[in-house]
């Protein structure tokens, strides 16, 4: 294991759970692909580390091999070996953590979800840093995500720090602060933490349940940098309504927080490249997209009947922070007017899932309304680039990428102004908005009247000022979603907080 090469850059380490596209299961994946990407194009050293699932798309690696030594690691008072692998990612090297534990810890056939997921992420953070240090490298930043990596922070200052493993600021980011990993404080120490040490208010200890652990607090605490997906997002967090028990905690460390929001892949999310199209197409060329629309109703079997009969599309995890009250009626609203509807969606919650399948089999052989409830990535693509408006009725949306997707493939986005969306969509009709930045429909309100009105503006542009609608189209497939200039802010928060490392250093 050799230390990585001095580089004229950073050296940024991700260590995460999910990247696209081999091991995605939402937005983190894309993020931690798009980021790493683009800090990678700026001439920084980007290495990502994951767990090795079994069920990941392996067709996406390249040159994966293992390397000839193993890493041991600490866990429940034993040491356990881990298979060290590396392969290429979408340019990026990653390494991929194989333990030989007795419970297959990434064995299982999903990704989360399982009764051991605290235990499953708690030993693959320790690995990822005990190799970091095994291997003797040095990172400048180890950027952490979601509760699932939440543990390196605290692991990092508390453990590897002392072990040699000190060149590093650590960055946390939290992409839902639904999602907390919130555990009995007993489950910290099979890590090797102190739980008691670290189960106290101003540590670790969830602010609501006293005698638990809460990962995503921990990392808040302990890092130097904590961030989150968009600047709306960012304010909500720091409320009691939007904090999930995590306002009181963000805003006393509010100097080191801050939301950016994120990008998205414009190579993978690309129209006019995008080899999962039947055809590519551009602003400047909008047949190619008439023809996508064309295809779709072919292979799902919908009527083709009114080539200007609008499409609307729905890409999500079907989970009540979707909205999913809002889309089902958005199904049965976009009839009503004369649309067309598809939705791609799964969901881990089985009564929602049941309840979707319902209105799947209702409307199976339907001429206007799909439901396709499975995880399909060529079949987003495809949905993208078919449809004509897009809803997003999330009840909160961290940052959402599927609105920049949209509008990339000249969808108009439909979307409740909350969180990123706030920060992404921006009415047509809003006269105190500038007009260039206007490029879809947004409601306030989450309810059936909210989600009404914008829809129906949306169909009345679309029906009754084709050409405007046309501009709009092709004005919203040419805004930069790209990650540069968020990826420049990741990179000024880096630098400042290794410059302030720095000054401090040399101070004592
Ligand atoms: P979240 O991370 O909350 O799921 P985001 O909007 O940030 O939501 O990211 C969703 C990503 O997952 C997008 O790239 C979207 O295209 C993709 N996606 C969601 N559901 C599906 C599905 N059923 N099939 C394929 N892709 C999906």
């Amino acid at each position: 294991l050799a230390s990585s090469q001095a580089s004229p850059g950073l050296y940024i380490v991700h260590i995460a759970a999910e990247m696209a596209p081999v091991a995605k299961v939402g937005g983190l994946g894309d993020v931690v692909t798009g980021l790493g990407k683009t800090l990678q194009k700026k001439g920084h050293l980007v290495e990502i580390i994951l767990p090795k699932y079994d069920c990941m798309q392996y067709d996406g690696i390249y040159d994966l091999r293992a390397l000839d030594v193993t890493v041991e690691s600490y866990f429940d008072g034993k040491l356990f070996q881990n298979k060290i692998w590396v392969g290429t990612v979408e340019g990026l090297p990653v390494y991929f953590i194989e333990p030989h534990h007795p419970n297959k810890f990434f064995w299982r056939g999903q990704y989360y979800g399982e009764h051991d997921d605290f235990k499953r992420f708690s030993f693959f953070s320790r690995a990822a840093l005990e190799f970091l240090l095994q291997a003797g490298k040095k990172p400048d930043i180890i950027h952490c995500h979601d509760w699932q990596t939440a543990f390196v922070a605290p692991l990092y200052w508390d453990l590897y720090a002392p072990k040699g493993l000190n060149s590093a600021r650590i960055c946390f980011t939290c992409h839902n602060f639904e999602y907390q990993g919130t555990a009995s404080a007993s489950e910290l120490a099979s890590c090797g933490l102190d739980a008691q040490e670290l189960n106290r208010p101003d540590r670790m200890q969830d602010n609501t349940a006293h005698d638990s652990v809460n990962p995503v607090k921990g990392a808040i605490v302990f890092s130097n940098i904590v961030t989150t997906v968009s600047p709306t997002y960012a304010e909500e967090v720091r409320t009691a309504e939007g904090g999930k028990g995590l306002h009181s905690t963000l805003n006393s460390h509010s100097r080191k927080f801050m939301g950016i929001l994120n990008g998205i892949d414009t190579d993978a999310w690309n129209p006019a490249t995008d080899n999962f199209l039947k055809v590519q197409y551009s602003a400047n060329d909008m047949q190619g997209k008439a023809e996508n629309k064309a295809a779709m109703r072919r292979n799902l079997g919908l009527s083709s009947a009114d080539d200007q009969r609008p499409l609307v599309g729905c890409i999500t995890r079907l989970v009540p922070q979707k909205g999913v009250h809002l889309i089902k009626h958005a199904i049965y609203r976009t009839l009503e007017m004369g649309g067309q509807f598809v939705l791609l969606g799964s969901s881990p919650v089985l009564h929602i899932q049941r309840e979707f399948e319902g209105i799947a089999n209702q409307f199976q052989n339907h001429e206007h309304i799909r439901l396709i409830l499975k995880y399909d990535e060529s079949l987003s693509h495809a949905i993208y680039a078919a449809s004509d408006m897009f809803i997003i009725p999330s009840i909160f949306e961290p940052c959402g990428l599927t609105q920049m997707i949209a509008m990339r493939y000249g969808s108009v986005p439909i979307a409740r102004k909350t969180g990123g969306l706030n920060d992404s969509v921006f009415d047509v009709n809003e006269e105190t908005i500038p007009n260039q930045i206007r490029n879809g429909f947004t409601f306030t309100t989450p309810d059936e009247q909210g989600i009404n009105g914008a829809l129906e503006r949306a169909f009345n542009f679309y029906k009754n000022n084709k050409e405007s609608w046309k501009q709009l189209v092709q004005k919203n497939m040419n805004i930069d979603f790209s990650w540069d200039s968020s990826a420049s802010r990741y990179e000024e928060l880096y630098a400042k907080s290794i410059s302030r490392a720095r000054a401090q250093a040399s101070n004592n």
